[in-house]
């Protein structure tokens, strides 16, 4: 995860979240791989070394000299059979599907003019017990090869050597995937050498096993006194992930519900299951299910793939074993003859909205075979249709009564399963209330089963207008590439060899659904009845509640484990674990010689960015903003209005009126009707909270404003609707026309219950917002309105406060209606523009539509012309002179992070040797320090464009130890012997960060930058030679001039996690329990 893309999403752009039955297969590319566990993670180009892997096309003959379409089925490329050619217009591209006949390997290419290339190759790997075998052999891989033995290549590669904008891998239930995304040939060409080293031969060394998986090892490796404890970064990671209850929930439930075969094993691991792992078994594991017999090559887009099989095949394929091990089936699940109930206990969550409300239950049904694709497509849609929305039947019964804070984990429809999945229950709940909610969801069925409730011809025409307008839009793909995002959700179908060109042609899968419905108008029901009613018998009834002294219960588990390991170690033993823990924390340490990895060089950048095409629209009533793109028939239409002059009392409140204000319906329709418009002709309206510290002032005073951004994206064919629902509403926030206070609770008790459960995976945001907030008036305003633990505090006080009483949410309804009246009132033409990217044909009437949308709200043309981000300072919130903070939660794992406010914003001198600085900490001391070393997940360092120079930790099981490699890194920039600011490194560090720069940004997105943060094609070039200019020198006086120990510059520092001994002693940090 990108740090920066995390605290920079200041606005929701109609993000989807909760549950994840809005994710329709194949359209809706945002899905998360629900019980994936993602390794080496980070969005991260080069030239020096030619790999044995030349994909490059010389200029004269282009890349794409091969040409698909003269390709045919039977044909053979380099030894493979061509299966299937066959267009799918879904998605404006060619898939070609070959086998390997020799070794059975599979290969699948979506052949598509876009140059963001994708590649992947992944394995069937059912997980044979808990031990996390799949998880920690897929960590293991990347610590070096034969080609390339040197430890974690992907890390160093990440470190400054290649422009991938997506590198991973992730293991999930029963299958193991390696993909990346680059849009350089020569990239492509590198990395791809290196992934299938890494697969085919990796070293698999027993001192990576033991540094990925877990071993015993001595607190301090060097001092034979310390403590014997269990280390392992694999460890580490899936205690930190049973710690927070929503993975566990949904964990438990996979392995409840389908027992029986791969899928009632942890494959990411059992914390307690992982030490009874071996190093042998690791490597007769990957004997087994790692060889082309089983594996499937992906790539995507503008690429010569004949190249990339000759290459695939001469190295790796032809030369594996002649007898490949088989690969089993996973077979389907053997049916139940009747219902089974199961608890799960947990630890209590204080950031829970209610502390007494925390028990958790849902019903979970096993349905169809993940083969049988109208069916799957079937109940993808009849889930949205039962659950979203407050026209769903789930959702009237579960959510609007309030019964529980929002929907159970798990909720919706998973298709990424042999048996396919449908879900539904609620979170927050009293565990008296516990049997009512399972009635509750017996009802829901009931009235779909009876009167048909939620499955209205009209409510399926909005649900499949949803997956025709996100099979179209890009901007919510897996790592901005289409190409991930369609091989993310092909994988599950592939693994069990499913027809997943079929599965790509969503438009097809639409039209067999219209037909079925025409000559069937029952048959929701009859799948309603089918899968969720008492003739399905394979039902679950999961309940989970917080047990007192769970934790503890659990420490003393893991210490009984290791006093058991302990009890039977021989003299020798001990001795190997001395020895073994000091060679290992030397090999750490040790510098490798690199030279055997390719790389890009920052000479083979480009120096002009890539315009963002946006121009401002020449005589309108208000600016607007305007980015011709090939958005594929999708308009997205922003507009802001700055909040400068907003009462301070009304601060609170800003950040909730975006919350609720596109979902409490409008003075001429209540929230179901209008909902159900929104959904017929819309993605969505969002509004959020954008806070911009100006970049044009090279420094403090620095001008910081906020602005409040309406967000909707259409098809361009109903932009006129679009805007006249955003007319309706904007009216209704005016006027003030908010009144259902049960509403507002509802909303709020979602949100807040959405929040806390995000803290675990971004504690580390959560963290750096919260340390920033005490050195920068913009973090501050930010970690109030958008995202940090003020903003949690805000939402979670205001949902149980209208959760008590019907005066206590009539008070924060009326300041949300001041809010609107405030903002959105009819003198709001000065502070009002528009941002708009569509394809060139609907300009001229989207702009029209525009026009008569401030007609509607009355809005007369704006007076002023001036640039936004350049007017003077309008906000300034007061720096509050605190300690530094330790929010105590109940997780194992902390989250550490230093802010230190340099004063150096984005269009200062040495704004861009400090970016370039914090990647080269990053790389080269965070990284070995906290992850190699400490065992932390992950870590980094970066600075923002108001100047914040910041770091992190991410699920690190040190604190104190963290801060302190924080605090070094100025000395050890300036002080280290031999000097480790390198040419090498700086050009490492330069290639990182161009990674970040030059990332692909879709198109609805293009000129955000510029609409949201004054960051245009001109300044984004100053900066980019800014960037490219840096020289060693620069590091090292930067890094002393704010990164030493003696610079007085303003520094913060947060915690997340456990409560901590040594800070409770410490004057110097102020120490917040959440409140029960
Ligand atoms: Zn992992």
């Amino acid at each position: 995860m990108n740090l920066l893309d995390m605290l920079n999403r200041n606005t929701r752009l109609l993000s989807s979240k909760g549950v994840r039955s809005t994710a329709l297969a194949a359209t809706m590319p945002m899905r998360n791989y629900k019980f994936a566990f993602s390794a080496n993670m980070k969005h991260t180009s080069a030239k020096l070394f030619r790999l044995p892997c030349n994909l490059v096309a010389s200029k004269a003959d282009g890349n794409l000299s091969w040409n698909v379409n003269q390709t045919k089925e039977g044909s053979s490329i380099e030894g493979w059979q061509v299966e299937e050619v066959s267009p799918v217009k879904d998605f404006h591209l060619t898939a070609l599907r070959l086998k390997h006949p020799q070794t059975g390997a599979r290969f699948l290419h979506l052949a598509r003019a876009d140059r963001n290339q994708t590649f992947s190759v992944g394995f069937r790997t059912p997980p044979p017990d808990s031990s996390g075998l799949p998880h920690i052999l897929e960590h293991t891989v990347l610590c070096g090869s034969q080609l390339f033995p040197v430890r974690d290549p992907f890390f160093k590669m990440l470190g400054g050597r290649t422009l991938a904008t997506f590198m991973n891998a992730m293991t999930g239930p029963d299958y193991t995937m390696y993909p990346f995304a680059t849009r350089d040939p020569a990239d492509f060409g590198n990395l791809m050498s290196i992934y299938l080293d890494a697969v085919f031969r990796p070293r698999l060394r027993e001192t990576d096993f033991r540094q990925e998986g877990w071993r015993l090892e001595h607190a301090d490796p060097f001092d034979s006194s310390s403590p014997i404890v269990f280390k392992g970064v694999v460890f580490n990671e899936m205690k930190g992930a049973f710690s927070d209850p929503q993975s566990l929930f949904g964990q438990r439930l996979l392995c409840s519900l389908l027992p029986k075969g791969a899928y009632g094993k942890v494959s990411g691991g059992e914390p307690l299951t992982i030490p009874s792992l071996s190093w042998e078994d690791l490597r007769s594991f990957h004997a087994q299910y790692y060889h082309p017999g089983n594996a499937r090559f992906f790539t995507y887009g503008e690429l010569n793939l004949p190249r990339v099989l000759e290459y695939i095949t001469e190295n790796y394929v032809e030369a594996s074993a002649k007898e490949l091990p088989a690969v089993p089936e996973i077979l389907q699940e053997p049916r139940w003859s009747k219902p089974r109930e199961e608890h799960v206990n947990c630890s209590r969550d204080p950031m829970a909205p209610n502390p007494e409300n925390q028990s958790t239950v849902a019903v979970a049904a096993a349905c169809c075979d993940i083969h049988d694709l109208n069916e799957t497509f079937l109940l993808d849609v009849l889930s949205d249709l039962l659950i979203r929305g407050p026209e769903a039947p789930f959702y009237s019964r579960l959510i609007e009564p309030g019964l529980g804070s929002g929907y159970a984990p798990a909720t919706g429809y998973d298709s990424s399963t042999r048996d396919t999945i449908f879900a539904v229950g609620l979170q927050g709940l009293k565990s008296s209330d516990v049997e009512k909610a399972v009635k509750s969801v017996k009802e829901a069925v009931n009235a779909a089963l009876s009167n048909g409730e939620g499955l209205e011809p009209e409510r399926v025409e909005a649900v499949l207008h949803r997956v025709e307008l996100a099979a179209r839009d890009e901007s919510h793909c897996m790592g901005s590439s289409l190409g991930l995002s369609l091989l993310s959700e092909i994988t599950p179908l592939w693994n069990h060899d499913g027809d997943i060109v079929s599965f790509l042609r969503v438009g097809d899968r639409v039209e067999f659904l219209k037909r079925s419905l025409k000559n069937d108008p029952n048959l929701l029901r009859k799948a309603t009845e089918k899968y969720l009613g008492e003739k399905n018998s394979h039902q679950l009834i999961l309940t989970m509640s917080p047990k007192e002294g769970f934790e503890e219960m659990q420490l003393k588990e893991e210490q009984e484990l290791l006093q058991s390991k302990i009890d039977k170690l021989s003299s020798q033993d001990k001795e190997h674990i001395v020895q073994f823990g000091m060679k290992l924390a030397k090999e750490q340490k040790q510098d490798e010689d690199l030279t055997c990895l390719p790389r890009l060089c920052a000479s083979d950048l480009s120096p002009i960015p890539e315009p963002d095409g946006a121009v401002n629209v020449k005589d309108t009533m208000i600016p607007i903003q305007y980015s011709v793109q090939p958005t594929n028939g999708v308009a997205y239409i922003r507009a802001t209005v700055d909040v400068a002059g907003l009462p301070e009392d009304l601060n609170s409140s800003l950040p909730l009126f975006c919350l609720i204000a596109s979902k409490m319906g409008t003075s001429h329709r209540n929230a179901r009707d209008f909902d159900r418009a929104v959904s017929l002709s819309t993605g969505g309206i969002s509004f959020g909270v954008n806070v911009v510290a100006a970049p044009a002032p090279a420094c403090s005073p620095l001008s910081l404003r906020a602005f409040l951004v309406m967000s909707t994206m259409c098809l361009e064919r109903n932009a006129a609707k679009a805007l006249k629902l955003c007319s309706e509403l904007w009216q209704a926030g005016a006027k003030g026309s908010w009144m259902d206070s049960n509403r507002l609770a509802v909303l709020l008790r979602e949100e807040a219950v959405a929040l806390a459960n995000g803290v675990p995976h971004s504690g580390h945001a959560y963290a750096v917002s919260a340390a920033a907030a005490r050195v920068s008036p913009a973090a501050r305003k930010r970690e109030h309105s958008v995202l940090g633990p003020s903003y949690l505090e805000i939402v979670r006080k205001a949902a149980s406060q209208a959760s008590q009483s019907e005066t206590g949410a009539q008070e924060i309804l009326n300041k949300i209606r001041e809010v609107g009246a405030f903002l959105l009132d009819h003198s709001c033409g000065d502070r009002l523009r528009f941002s708009i990217n569509s394809s060139p044909e609907s300009e001229p009437s989207i702009i029209n539509e525009v026009s008569t949308f401030l007609k509607t709200i009355s809005v007369g043309p704006s007076s002023s012309r001036v640039n936004p981000f350049e007017m003077g300072p309008t906000l300034s919130p007061e720096l509050q002179v605190a300690p530094n903070t330790h929010y105590v939660l109940p997780l194992p794992v902390n989250f550490a992070a230093k802010a230190i406010a340099t004063g150096v914003a984005f269009k200062h001198p040495d704004h861009a040797p400090l970016k370039i600085l914090a990647k080269l900490l990053s790389a080269r001391y965070l990284h070995p320090h906290i992850r190699e070393e400490g065992g932390a997940y992950g870590s980094g360092a970066d600075i923002s464009t108001d100047g914040v120079f910041s770091f992190f930790s991410y699920r690190d099981p040190h604190s104190i130890k963290t801060l302190d490699v924080f605090n070094g890194s100025g000395k050890w920039a300036i002080n280290s012997s031999p000097k480790p600011i390198t040419e090498t490194y700086l050009e490492e560090a330069k290639i990182g960060i161009f990674q970040r720069v030059d990332a692909p940004v879709p198109p609805g997105n293009r000129g955000l930058d510029r609409f949201l943060r004054g960051v245009d094609d001109e300044l984004l070039k100053w900066h980019r030679e800014a960037l490219m200019t840096v020289t060693c020198d620069d590091l090292v006086r930067v890094a002393s001039e704010y990164l030493s120990v003696t610079s007085k510059l303003p520094v913060s520092c947060a915690l997340l996690g456990p409560q901590n001994d040594v800070l409770e002693k410490d004057s110097n940090w102020k120490i917040i329990v959440p409140e029960d």
